[in-house]
């Protein structure tokens, strides 16, 4: 398994002077932030150009490539068009290419995006229904036929991909995958909620799979990391951080009417994303939870209630400074067995403080722990994480959810 080249340590196989990254080179440790292209990007601060870089995510990712790198943005900087949003992957085209020119080809996609700016390409890949075993070997022999090492084969999944099931023929697949990989998870609501078991098996992927990544995640990107995924997207809005199957519409809970129009704010104790309407409801008639970011600079988290703006802009920002912080903390937490403990304890003690909230601020169930999170703080990494067949093997159930 790679050992990915976080900073303050160096590369297994430092780059030679003088020639381009590969895309592994460039990405390994990363934990990109998604803008959504629905708005026009802007150059950040909260994105620490060491550590992370931006994933413009969304139809016109393209051109607001071209528009980032003229308002000076000269970071890390990838394109996805997200084009596995509408179409679905085929035995025959497995990828969705340009329809404005007579021959389209893959190699003129990848370099599309390099022209528009981006520093590596990502495969144009459709949807992968679950059991759809022949459009996921279709892009496994495409794969084999790409010759540059600037490319990330982009692999969006349905999330039942990852369960007892089909997890061994997917893990195959991405062994047989050359180039960097990025995982895009695909379920109405949180994926990570989907099954026992998609804890357990996503970092069982990243640690069998090499150069595996993560895209267009929330905190799970985080777990990616701690357990060797080679880099990682956060959405900086709820859309960005989940994706719909082809054909269906994005649900909206009962108790979150909305959640796509209002800002959705990490909570730095509770590491959780909460809406900006029920965190004023919350905070109504007690002390807000403060935050010490540059930009709350302390003052409380009940502030974003407004959909659109300044507000929108300064909630996200909020967000990638707080994970911003803890992927700058990772990264100098070494060895890699201590990095996941140091996960799994900031975990913990976050699922601690929920029932402690809850009491100060006189509301029982104000604040619910998150599956993933009960999951990303109970599991074992002392020893690599057991597998399901191992599970199995010993009789015991998962430990996830
Ligand atoms: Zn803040």
């Amino acid at each position: 398994m790679i050992d990915p080249p976080l900073p303050g340590r160096p590369a297994a196989q430092p780059h030679p002077a003088g020639v381009p990254p590969t895309a592994a080179h460039l990405l390994a440790g990363r934990v990109l932030y998604q803008e959504n292209t629905r708005y026009r990007a802007r150059v950040r601060t909260s994105v620490d150009p060491r550590l992370s870089g931006v994933v413009l995510t969304g139809k016109k990712a393209d051109d607001r490539a071209v528009q980032l790198r003229e308002a000076g943005y000269d970071g890390v900087l990838l394109i996805d068009s997200a084009p596995y949003v509408t179409y679905a992957a085929t035995p025959d085209e497995p990828f969705l290419l340009p329809h404005d020119t007579l021959f389209p080809s893959l190699e003129d996609c990848l370099d599309f995006q390099r022209g528009r700016g981006a520093d590596a390409a990502l495969t144009p890949t459709g949807y992968i229904r679950v059991a759809d075993s022949k459009s996921l070997k279709a892009v496994m022999v495409a794969a084999e036929r790409i010759e540059r090492d600037d490319t990330v084969v982009v692999l969006p999944i349905d999330i039942a991909w990852l369960n007892s099931a089909h997890i061994e023929q997917f893990i195959a697949v991405c062994k047989r995958i050359r180039q960097p990989k990025a995982v895009i998870l695909i379920r109405q609501f949180d994926p990570m909620d989907a099954f026992k078991e998609t804890t357990v098996n996503l970092r069982r992927l990243v640690r069998e799979a090499e150069q595996v990544a993560l895209l267009r995640t929330d905190l799970a990107a985080l777990d990616a990391m701690a357990h060797g995924a080679l880099f990682a997207g956060i959405g900086a809005d709820s859309s960005i951080r989940h994706a719909v199957p082809v054909g269906e519409r994005p649900q909206k809970a009962e108790s979150n009417t909305g959640w796509a129009q209002y800002p959705h704010v990490l909570m730095p104790e509770l590491m959780c994303f909460s809406d900006a309407r029920a965190l004023a409801r919350r905070y109504a008639n007690a002390e807000p939870a403060r935050c010490d970011c540059p930009v709350c600079d302390g003052r409380g988290l009940d502030r974003f209630t407004s959909a659109e703006g300044e507000t929108r802009i300064e909630s996200e920002n909020h967000n990638a400074y707080v994970w911003g912080a803890w992927v700058n903390e990772m990264a100098n937490v070494t060895p890699e067995s201590e990095r996941r403990r140091w996960w799994r304890d900031r975990c913990a003690r976050a699922l601690g403080r929920y029932a402690l909230e809850n009491v100060r601020i006189e509301q029982p169930h104000a604040f619910k722990a998150p599956k993933p999170l009960r999951a990303w703080a109970t599991l074992p990494v002392d020893d690599e994480t057991p597998t399901p067949t191992e599970n199995a093997r010993r009789g015991v159930s998962s430990a996830a959810g």
